[in-house]
């Protein structure tokens, strides 16, 4: 079988062996129920308070502010609707942007389905959003702003604290989606002013299928599932142990060498870039210069279908994305790439290139080797 070159860690990343290690018990000989008053389920109960006291940790938050979630869609679900529906007679007005991911897009159209209306703001070229144009959507009615921390497609980072600042001085709550960001940023939630966060394991090495979300506390929110009382009776349904064992794990781990991986994503990314400038004509790098994930490169090729392109680099063992995976198998351009205006022969010709800690420079010449083959013969 060929070596497989695995280039998209923001669709999903490996369990690193450390958190299996954690993870494996909780599925055998510690496998008690979180809510058994005995000692194996105490036990698994311990484990999970352990594990909330890292993802506090890792973000300065209180581990009583920290709800464990079937995934990252599921906190963005909860933390939106949660607080929407929790505020409704306080206003029905909410503030996202045009660029986020689909469990918020869809969260927001949900809740405009019961009444509420939504602002979807604008982003510039780069996919930053406008702080001013934020300010002018700002309503007495306004009870929630929901912008993401970092884009899962281009990488773009928004100006998170400015946007916290502004929610502050007029009073209204303000979640961010950081799934791609929580292992590749440094996170405070109180410097940032944040009061929801959502994040998902399987995209910083840890476990597919849990997701953990942050509330500051006395901030409202309703559940949007009934049953048991698990999880301060904001998520029914008995605790997925080893995998909340996993996400702690992996959290703790992804903060002790941050600055480490971040410098050793950079230099793969930076060379890739320089390489396709050398090397490949009508190329356009997608999303801000600087202002992104270390390890995001998302590059159109111009009258190249991004599409064609993946499945021929397949072929190479290269596993690479043209942007979301949730937009693969989709023939309609990414909202985010339209989002930023780019000209219509580079939207369906996007390479989402994002690195990770087994990538090597080797990685990064085969790739390239390809890129020039194909761009050469399709063009
Ligand atoms: C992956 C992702 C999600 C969804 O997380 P899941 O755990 O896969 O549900 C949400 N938002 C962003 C920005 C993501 O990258």
């Amino acid at each position: 079988m060929k070596n497989i070159i695995y280039l998209d860690h923001a669709a999903t990343t490996g369990v690193k062996e450390e958190v299996l290690k954690e993870m494996l018990p909780f599925f055998s000989i510690e496998f008690g129920n979180p809510s058994s008053l005995y000692s194996i389920g105490r036990r698994a109960k311990k484990a999970i308070e352990q594990a909330r006291e890292k993802v506090a940790r890792a973000i300065n938050a209180k581990p009583k502010e920290i709800y464990f979630t079937g995934c990252g869609s599921e906190s963005d679900n909860l933390a939106i609707k949660g607080i929407a529906h929790s505020l409704k007679s306080k206003g029905n007005h909410i503030i996202t942007s045009k660029i986020e991911h689909h469990a918020v897009l869809n969260s927001c159209k949900s809740l405009e389905q019961e009444g509420f209306k939504i602002t979807y703001l604008n982003v510039d070229k780069d996919g930053i959003i406008n702080l001013g144009e934020l300010k002018n959507a700002i309503t007495d009615k306004t009870i929630l702003i929901t912008i993401m921390t970092a884009n899962n497609e281009i990488g773009t980072i928004q100006p998170i604290e400015e946007i916290g600042q502004i929610a502050k001085a007029n009073n209204i709550y303000f979640h961010t989606d950081s799934v791609q960001a929580i292992g590749n940023l440094k996170i405070d939630v109180q410097k940032m002013n944040l009061d929801g966060l959502s994040m998902s394991a399987h995209k910083f090495y840890g476990p597919k299928g849990v997701g953990a979300l942050y509330i500051k506390e006395n901030v409202p929110f309703e559940k949007l599932q009934d049953g048991g009382h698990q999880e301060k009776d904001k998520r029914a349904g008995t605790e997925n142990v080893a995998e909340i064992v996993g996400l702690g794990k992996a959290i703790e781990l992804a903060y002790e060498n941050l600055d480490e991986y971040n410098n050793k994503l950079l230099e793969l990314r930076e060379y890739y870039i320089s390489e396709i400038e050398k090397k490949i004509p009508n190329a356009k790098l997608n999303g801000h210069r600087t202002k992104r994930l270390a390890g995001n490169a998302n590059i159109s090729f111009k009258g190249i279908d991004g599409g064609d392109l993946l499945l021929k680099l397949d072929e190479q063992g290269i596993c690479a994305s043209t942007g979301s995976a949730c937009n693969s198998g989709s023939t309609k351009p990414s909202h985010v790439l339209t989002a930023i205006g780019l000209e219509q022969e580079y939207l369906q010709g996007s390479l989402r290139i994002t690195f990770g800690k087994e990538n090597t420079k080797e990685d990064v010449d085969f790739l390239i080797k390809n890129l020039e083959e194909i761009t050469k013969t399709w063009r």
